[in-house]
């Protein structure tokens, strides 16, 4: 068969273009579709932890042309304080997103992959092969990795709901003089999640505000923009799934980044489960002799990513539900202690899980966290 591709990946943000840079890198002969010319805008924060510069520096990426800011500092903020999260390497580094990914696409494009624009409709699963449907033609390979992002058609087609489990967050590119070189993090605007803000340099910053409860929260992020002393731009929003997608492979497919479900739930970062997601999917490929094996070996895998973020998921409770709105009505926060604060950077740049953070201190937190601070106001 003519331009019969080894895989087709649908989507070009960073799982997708980490997908096929894998994959071209290991030899394989690698489609990359995506319905935008790059570059393209993505609503994000595009705040990257250093677990996300150490990956693409393994892979053999620099980013120093692409980061905009870096912050050594972070200001936490919520009902019992400000509290600072410092550190002599950078803790997070800001990209632009049209610049960061049309970056990446163009390390994949320069492994070896090709790049065409399509809108994917479906994909059509045959014995040997797979057909991805597109607006303007058909493309055939050995197998599909659908990186789509929040709204994926494929994840659909895999029969997942990709409304449950889903938080929303909303930017805008804001202009004048706040902070430079430290990031900003408000739990004081909106209930279960945070605003943002991160420099960009040049006077500009992006600022946003997100939730895991679904809502329109413009209203919110136009007023957290002037509250600071900033000019908003165009405000975009856009979903951020956190909950793993019941099902992410099916024979000749997977499911990465976003279209999986893969982001952390506390923080709302995804990038790095993105890009991580994809250079697994691409790397168990690689080392998979049949669709069965591929399906099975890329599920073991990932299996570890979901129990991390689906353990955070619980941390989030515990931080906005507990931390925030009950002991911080009181005063009290864990962001206090030195060792929480310890633990958060460690956290965020890679050097420890939240499997890491000991169940019994998450069940502690969320279930019987209420009780003793109910039991100390009762008994003064
Ligand atoms: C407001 C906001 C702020 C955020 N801030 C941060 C942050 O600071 N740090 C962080 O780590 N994460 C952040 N996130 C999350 C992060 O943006 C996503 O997790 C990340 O972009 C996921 O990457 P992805 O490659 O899986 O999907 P995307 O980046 O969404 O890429 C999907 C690609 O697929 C293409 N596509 C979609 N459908 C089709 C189709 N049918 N056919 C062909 N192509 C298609 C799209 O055009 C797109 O290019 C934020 C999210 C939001 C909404």
């Amino acid at each position: 068969m003519v331009n019969m591709y080894d895989v087709i990946v649908i989507g070009a943000g960073p799982s997708g273009s980490m997908a096929a840079y894998v994959a071209a890198k290991l030899g394989l002969r690698v489609l990359i579709l995506d319905r935008f010319r790059f570059p393209r805008i993505k609503p994000c924060g595009g705040g990257l932890t250093q677990k996300s510069v150490a990956l693409l520096k393994g892979l053999g990426i620099e980013l120093n042309s692409v980061v905009r800011d870096t912050c050594k500092r972070v200001i936490i903020v919520n009902n019992a304080g400000s509290f600072l999260l410092m550190d002599n390497d950078p803790i997070i580094s800001i990209v632009s997103r049209d610049e960061f990914d049309n970056y990446l696409l163009s390390s994949a494009l320069e492994m070896g992959a090709d790049y065409l624009v399509d809108r994917i409709v479906g994909v059509d699963v045959h014995g040997e092969y797979v057909n991805a449907i597109g607006m303007n033609d058909t493309y055939v390979s050995k197998y599909v990795i659908a990186a789509d992002g929040a709204n994926s058609v494929i994840a659909r087609q895999l029969g997942n709901d990709i409304r449950r489990g889903t938080a929303m967050a909303f930017m805008t590119i804001a202009h004048g003089n706040y902070l430079n070189d430290v990031c900003v993090i408000d739990m004081t605007r909106i209930k279960w999640g945070y605003s943002w803000v991160f420099p960009r340099g040049d006077g500009e910053y992006d600022v946003g505000i997100g939730s895991i409860r679904w809502g329109d929260y413009r209203t919110q992020l136009i007023k957290y923009v002037s509250d600071v002393g900033l000019r908003e731009g165009e405000v975009r929003g856009h979903p951020i799934p956190i909950k793993a997608r019941d099902r992410i492979v099916s024979k000749r497919i997977a499911l990465v980044g976003d279209a999986a479900g893969l982001a952390d739930p506390t923080t709302g970062e995804g990038i790095f489960y993105a890009m991580y997601s994809g250079a697994l999917a691409a790397l168990t490929l690689r080392h998979s002799s049949s669709p069965v094996e591929f399906a099975s070996n890329y599920l073991g895998i990932i299996k570890p990513l979901i129990k991390n973020l689906s353990l955070a998921y619980y941390l989030s409770l515990g931080t906005y539900g507990i931390d925030h709105l009950v002991m911080g009505r009181l005063g009290i926060s864990a962001f206090s202690i030195s060792s929480t604060r310890n633990l958060i950077k460690r956290i965020m740049s890679g050097s420890a899980w939240y499997y890491q953070v000991p169940m019994s201190m998450i069940k502690f937190s969320v279930l019987k966290g209420p009780q003793v601070i109910l039991k100390g106001i009762l008994h003064g």
